[in-house]
């Protein structure tokens, strides 16, 4: 129940909540979506989901305002990029409309669970897409399951940006050069699991890939992609088709330019990263995660200061946070209110 929830403590992981919200497609177009309570599905044993990855998923999140509305961050973003996945995995887009109507009813059937304004948490809303049809032979499924559901999620960080040290693993790709590495599927997930987890015990919070081709330039971080402050103070993020693209990141190139820092977006070489004065990593849960070190091989390059935040980032956070808990004015219109 929201009113046993300790706030203050919340972390990053699975809560129960009233309910989801679900829809299925069969026969050629979408179903009703309903509100569902139990955190479970049944499907068949033979969906094209479970044997072939045909799944897709999405991560955004609802805040309370200051003014005690509620509000989602760019759902509309999150609905035209899950379209861009399904198209590629040959799924049925779920419509913009149908996405942004299945987000609202999901906050406001569980609009208890949003974090109070001040807690610095928020609801964490995360869309799936998955084939559920059985399909043994390899084809797209002829039947699938579109959900939204959501759970409270505390502050990533307690008291200020805490920055990370980052790892390049070569014996490991994330994504090929034509691969899915631009889509959101849980299969670009299962195959950054074992670097991952090899990179954690070996005391590394995060990886950073180069791309498969060449292992010449910097594409992204496992979950989050690449920004990188030059000396110059210029932002510059990596230019690949096979990097995920980050409504995190797109959002924080306009606050970038809205605050007269220029941006470029194009092909970052390994060497640069020496260069470079800041490091970050950028997704919806944390909005921006400092990297001070990176080491690859025999190599450890020490971007800045671990235990202090360049200005730059400070304020490229505090303005992306600043409009998501509606402290700041939302001039590009990012806050899809919900009445709840
Ligand atoms: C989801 C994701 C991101 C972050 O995207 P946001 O829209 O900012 O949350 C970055 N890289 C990868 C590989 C991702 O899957």
């Amino acid at each position: 129940m929201a009113k046993d929830i300790d706030w203050a403590n919340l972390g990053f992981g699975f809560s129960e909540v009233n309910c989801h919200v679900q829809a299925v497609w069969k026969d050629g177009a979408w179903g009703k979506l309903e509100l569902v309570e139990k955190p479970y599905i049944t499907m068949h044993i033979g969906a094209s989901c479970l044997h072939y990855g045909q799944e897709c998923f999405e991560g955004m999140k609802a805040f309370r305002q200051k003014d005690g509305k509620v509000a989602i961050f760019r759902p509309e973003e999150n609905a035209r990029r899950m379209i861009r996945t399904a198209i590629r995995t040959v799924m049925p887009p779920v419509p913009e409309e149908m996405f942004v109507e299945a987000a609202e009813m999901a906050v406001r059937e569980n609009a208890e669970f949003v974090p109070p304004y001040g807690t610095g948490g928020s609801l964490y809303m995360r869309p799936l897409l998955i084939g559920t049809g059985p399909q043994i032979g390899v084809a797209p499924a002829k039947e699938y399951t579109f959900l939204m559901m959501v759970m409270p999620v505390g502050a990533y960080y307690k008291g200020g940006l805490k920055p990370v040290r980052a790892v390049i693993l070569d014996d490991w790709d994330r994504a090929a050069p034509h691969g899915m590495g631009d889509v959101k599927v849980g299969g670009n997930y299962a195959a950054s699991l074992f670097a991952h987890e090899k990179a954690k015990r070996e005391g590394w919070p995060v990886e950073l890939y180069l791309d498969a081709k060449e292992h010449k330039y910097i594409e992204e971080f496992s979950t989050s992609n690449f920004l990188g402050i030059t000396k110059d103070g210029v932002y510059v993020t990596p230019d690949s088709h096979s990097v995920l693209p980050s409504i995190t990141n797109m959002s924080l190139r306009q606050v970038a330019e809205d605050l007269g820092i220029k941006v470029e977006v194009r092909k970052i070489p390994y060497e640069e990263v020496r260069e470079l004065a800041e490091v970050a990593a950028l997704g919806t849960a944390v909005v921006i995660t400092p990297v001070w070190e990176i080491t690859r091989g025999s190599e450890v390059i020490k971007i800045s200061d671990p235990e202090k935040v360049s200005d730059t980032l400070l304020k490229l956070y505090h303005t992306v946070q600043g409009i998501q808990y509606g402290e700041i004015p939302d001039t590009h219109g990012w806050c899809h209110t919900v009445e709840v």
